[in-house]
């Protein structure tokens, strides 16, 4: 890849910036000496970059600890999380301009490992449930951070819906592998519904569905459904019917699975106000009523509001988002998929020239400092009801 570099208001390719020691200076000397915004466009919102001079070159360099892994997968700029500890291996792994995401399990089962096996499941420990399905919000986190979705400008008011949402989401998939499986050819997010268009959803829907099922020689290839909850039926079987909005899609959850995945993603501290995404791994089952989804595993991922699609870290950092938004702020909140070892504060606030990292003021402040401490760079802390004279100002 080589992506655009947005000196000031103009844009070169970087291959061309850093052609020569004379392209360097052409290019990047102005703004080393007046301090001119540069940015990389590998991204839509573009990472800012410092410049500095080093034996009389030029060289562009990231600004902030984490801004490494904010480049696009493929930018020469992009580096990743340093991974520290050797108990728990990062799921995610950058291969050229590919994201690789590692879940448990096989994708595509063959004829004989069939489901026979899995009929039979028994209660799955909780702890293997959730080891699954951190993979599942591993994934959501990568969607969601490649598709920029954890970014917002004052701009995007009144124009982030579901369609948007959606088509950001699709984009994103396609440089990502799920165990080498190109994510693009398993998932399926619902259309935004149209009346015009149901005829048209409906076959789509109806495909998906016919290619979840075991072919002639018993060969099956798992999916993976994106969608938003509309709500939740308990069936006659104790099973759980997953219905999603936009869709007459359903997911079906045995009750034995249920019970492990309802403790993880949807906890009664869930905010039924607040929108909430599910991420399904699914397979295609067949029976007297005909073809369903039967659930494998299920991530979920929690949304401030239905205007802005940004994740939720509970009701205290709903609150914050909301402030931002409403106070008109630039921001972005790192997702898992970027943290890396290394946390992460709740937000970036990018309309500040330092980006401040602020972090909300919880009893666990005093742990979470020290985690931080690793970033090398201050965070600032912010308590409820985060009004808007102790928030930190824009530039
Ligand atoms: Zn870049």
């Amino acid at each position: 890849m080589d992506p655009l570099i947005r000196i000031g208001e103009q844009r070169t390719a970087l291959s061309a910036v850093l052609f020569d020691k004379a392209s360097r200076s052409r290019y990047l000397e102005k703004v080393h000496t007046q301090g001119e915004r540069v940015l990389c466009l590998c991204h839509r919102e573009g990472v800012p970059m410092g410049v500095a001079l080093r034996d009389s070159t030029f060289y562009l360099y990231p600004l902030h600890h984490g801004d490494g892994q904010r480049h696009a997968p493929g930018c020469p700029h992009r580096t990743e999380a340093s991974v520290t500890s050797g108990i728990i291996e990062h799921p995610v792994r950058i291969d050229g301009d590919t994201i690789n995401i590692k879940i448990d399990g096989v994708i595509q089962k063959s004829g004989l490992a069939g489901s026979g096996k899995d009929r039979r499941m028994q209660q799955v420990p909780l702890e293997t449930v959730h080891r699954r399905s951190t993979g599942l919000r591993t994934i959501l986190d990568v969607l969601w951070n490649e598709g920029e979705l954890n970014v917002w400008r004052p701009g995007f008011t009144g124009k982030r819906h579901y369609g948007v949402v959606r088509h950001h989401l699709l984009e994103a998939s396609r440089n990502v592998r799920v165990k080498g499986h190109h994510l693009t050819d398993l998932l399926f997010i619902p259309p935004a519904f149209k009346p015009e268009r149901s005829d048209v959803i409906e076959r789509e829907t109806t495909a998906y569905l016919q290619r979840r099922l075991p072919d002639e020689s018993g060969r099956q290839t798992q999916g993976f459904v994106l969608g938003l909850v509309r709500d939740l039926e308990l069936a006659k079987d104790g099973a759980i019917v997953i219905h999603l909005a936009h869709s007459r899609m359903a997911l079906w959850v045995k009750k034995e699975s249920w019970d492990g995945l309802s403790k993880i993603w949807f906890s009664q501290d869930l905010d039924a106000t607040r929108p909430l995404m599910v991420l399904a791994r699914v397979e295609g089952r067949e029976g007297r009523r005909g073809s369903w989804l039967q659930v494998t595993d299920l991530a979920t991922m929690p949304l401030v509001s239905y205007d802005t699609w940004l994740p939720s870290f509970g009701p205290e950092d709903s609150l914050l988002c909301e402030k931002l938004v409403q106070t008109c702020r630039a921001f972005r909140k790192p997702l898992g998929a970027e943290r890396g070892n290394v946390p992460m504060p709740a937000y970036v606030l990018e309309d500040r020239e330092d980006r401040m990292l602020i972090e909300i003021d919880t009893p666990r402040r005093r742990t979470m400092e020290a985690a931080y401490s690793l970033l090398k760079q201050p965070v600032t802390w912010v308590a409820p009801p985060f009004r808007e004279s102790s928030l930190p100002t824009a530039d």
